[in-house]
């Protein structure tokens, strides 16, 4: 299917019913053939007629008699137990996909008519669709950094800030630990990015996931941390020293690819969302990827690609408030 709508106006005027929303739905992620989400069954199921509101969306009942159970695209997917039209969420799906920065919640809650707790709620799901399930192992040439991201800006060189708090009526300093949180970056040049939430730059943080993420023998390019020493034994990799304000680079041993890419995820955090929780950041970091992943791709072409992920694991309200939501 060929979809040109390049304004928000247009994508609306395509999208004009619920009917539409699960047709396209169905064509990017059945193509067009509907599958149990519960049992996976090759047999076709039967089609059912809704009732009142919902008559015009496409509901099934899956015809294994084991199964038996009712369905509909939305079933199992990021949209599942929402009470937002399906119109309102694919409009929030090309919103992420055709900013720049990603959108804020306050931002989205008003263009899509919603409240901002939902908006939120919705925000974070669709990093969910955004997220790569199947990633390959990155090859050629590779340039590996971390930085920290998050927390504020002036305290960039403090890992804890002292703040003064008010409890029991009296006044007290009390210190509290940066909101900033380490983050791994693995860029192949011309190619895709991961960004990825550490808890440390030691070497058994580091080295596990540059070799879950990297084909062996690829060339690394890193700088002088010693937490990559190791990676020498099945890469090929060039250590490059910098002193402060002196950027030495031989030929292409450099990594100012990522060292860019930072700026932008960055930019992005600070400018669009100000602090991001650590509990929350690997998923922006999800979002910033699959935007830079498919630069080359049109806002109509990352929309259509983007919602195949629709089916991706559901994240619930309770996953995403629970403190110990980590991924
Ligand atoms: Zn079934």
């Amino acid at each position: 299917m060929n979809y040109a709508f390049k304004t928000i106006a247009e994508f609306n005027d395509y999208f004009k019913d619920e009917k539409t929303c699960y047709e396209f739905l169905e064509d990017r992620l059945w193509g067009g053939v509907p599958v149990c989400p519960h049992c996976a069954t090759a047999k076709k199921p039967y089609k059912v007629k809704a009732r009142g509101k919902f008559q015009d969306i496409p509901s099934y009942r899956c015809s294994e008699r084991a199964c038996d159970l009712p369905f509909t695209v939305r079933t199992n997917s990021i949209y599942e137990g929402s009470k937002v039209e399906l119109r309102k969420w694919l409009q929030a799906a090309y919103e992420i996909n055709i900013s720049k920065k990603g959108i804020s919640s306050v931002e989205l809650a008003s263009r899509i008519g919603v409240s901002q707790k939902t908006a939120w709620f919705i925000n974070h799901r669709l990093r969910a669709m955004l997220t790569e399930t199947k990633p390959e192992l990155l090859t050629g040439t590779i340039e590996a950094d971390e930085t920290f991201v998050g927390g504020k800006e002036q305290n960039k060189h403090m890992s804890k800030r002292i703040t003064s708090k008010r409890e029991n009526g009296k006044r007290i300093s009390k210190a509290q630990p940066d909101k900033k949180t380490m983050v791994l970056g693995i860029l192949q040049r011309d190619g895709k990015v991961r960004s990825i939430v550490v808890p440390n730059t030691r070497g058994n943080s580091l080295q596990p996931l540059m070799r879950a993420n990297v084909e062996p023998n690829a060339r690394i390019i890193t700088d002088a941390l010693r937490s990559y020493i190791d990676l020498k034994k099945d890469y090929n990799h060039v250590s490059i020293k910098h002193t402060p304000g002196n950027f030495i680079t031989k030929g292409d041993e450099h990594t100012n690819n990522i060292e860019g890419y930072w700026s932008i995820l960055k930019r992005g955090i600070i400018g669009t969302f100000h602090s991001v929780s650590p509990q929350h950041l690997q998923r922006y970091c999800n979002e910033f990827d699959f935007r830079y992943n498919n630069r080359t791709l049109t806002p109509v072409e990352k929309f259509v690609e983007s919602v195949k992920g629709s089916h991706n694991q559901r994240l619930t309200y309770k996953i995403l408030t629970s403190k110990k939501a980590t991924k």
